[in-house]
């Protein structure tokens, strides 16, 4: 039996999108290709709500979160950060040689638009990039509140990285004037990993204009010129396409709402059995995440043990912490294609590895 992963990413790939996968190559200048990439833009822009187009590459998100940066940031990036991938991204900015500052919270906190106000105030940036869904902390920013803000800045470009949010529930790309949202596929669209997403403002891309050294790969002109003719700038992963339309029909059938939906109430109820079981989340309540749940381990689990046993008797693993959070947080993914089914099976299997520890 294979084993079910709990972890935040990669999460389980469902036998319906490694069948898609399987099917027989085809050029990527070929018709056959344009059509396929024309097929799932609408799909694509329904999901992101947006008008912009949405490119795909072939890389994990870092590609796209630091081609971002070097595409739109010149004068200065500000890096929202509040858990390990925020921190990481302050980090990439510098080694892109960018003049980068930090806006730093607490791990578990959310970023406070108050916070980033008054940075940006300060004149010092033209860009800003923003992790809506924390994964390491299983923490979800305010992000109308906090692109409320951005909009006074008329001269900042936004970046928000969605990788453990994206189709869990809305995000107005639109709406909100996000320039640049992006997301992974090996996490809340439960593909295997090496595809990453982003719809892009044509304000982002007047910005790319004036910037000379955006380097090639992930070069959002050479994006948009590719795109106008249904195609990737260099050959993409394929496979991972056939996987993706399969992944935008399912979706499709259920009904965004829906997904959206069935998200909540699977979070929740894993959020309730922790509850019961006396642990409390790291962010405040209101502030957590929707594709899974980060839980303080306040019980002293053996968390290696506890997967071990979920291991050997269930075939499934949960995480045990991220980075600096190791062994003292928890968190369990109900992203992509988690049913009620799958996770009162993954509760009971919980129960079990618990009260072993007495828990
Ligand atoms: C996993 C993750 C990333 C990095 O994704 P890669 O696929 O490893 O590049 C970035 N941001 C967030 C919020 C993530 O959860």
């Amino acid at each position: 039996m294979s084993l079910r992963l709990y972890i935040p990413g990669p999460i389980t790939v469902s036998d319906s999108v490694f069948k898609a996968m399987s099917q027989p190559m085809m050029g990527h200048r070929s018709k056959g290709f344009v059509a396929l990439y024309q097929e799932m833009q609408p799909k694509l822009q329904s999901l992101f709500r947006t008008q912009d187009p949405v490119y795909l590459s072939t890389s994990s998100a870092w590609g796209l979160m630091e081609g971002a940066l070097r595409n739109v940031c010149q004068k200065g990036v500000l890096n929202c950060m509040n858990g390990a991938f925020s921190d990481k991204w302050f980090d990439v900015a510098k080694r892109c040689g960018k003049p980068a500052e930090a806006l730093r919270s607490e791990w578990g906190q959310i970023v406070d638009p108050t916070a980033v106000r008054a940075a940006l105030s300060t004149g010092k940036f033209d860009a800003i990039t923003l992790i809506h869904s924390e994964t390491s902390t299983g923490t979800l920013s305010p992000i109308a509140e906090i692109m409320a803000v951005v909009r006074e800045f008329p001269d900042v470009i936004s970046i928000v990285d969605s990788v453990s949010s994206f189709s869990t529930l809305a995000i107005e790309k639109d709406k909100l004037g996000i320039d640049i949202l992006l997301t992974g596929s090996q996490k809340a669209l439960a593909l295997p990993p090496g595809l990453s997403l982003q719809a892009v403002s044509e304000r982002a891309r007047a910005r790319a204009a004036t910037i000379t050294d955006r380097g090639y790969y992930f070069d959002l002109l050479e994006f948009h010129e590719n795109h106008l003719k249904g195609m990737t700038p260099s050959t993409p992963c394929i496979s991972l396409l056939y996987g993706l339309r399969q992944k935008l029909t399912e979706i499709e059938a259920e009904g965004a709402e829906n997904r959206f939906a069935r998200h909540l109430r699977l979070n929740e109820a894993v959020r309730t059995w922790g509850f019961q079981k006396g642990f409390e989340l790291l962010p405040k309540r209101e502030f957590g995440t929707r594709g899974l749940n980060c839980f303080q381990n306040t019980r002293n689990v053996d968390l290696e043990k506890l997967n071990a046993t979920l291991k050997a008797r269930h075939s499934l693993i949960i995480d045990g912490g991220y980075g600096k959070l190791k062994g003292k947080t928890f968190r369990i993914s109900n992203m992509g294609d988690e049913t009620d089914a799958t996770i009162a099976t993954l509760i009971a299997a919980l129960d079990d590895g618990m009260s072993e520890q007495g828990i």
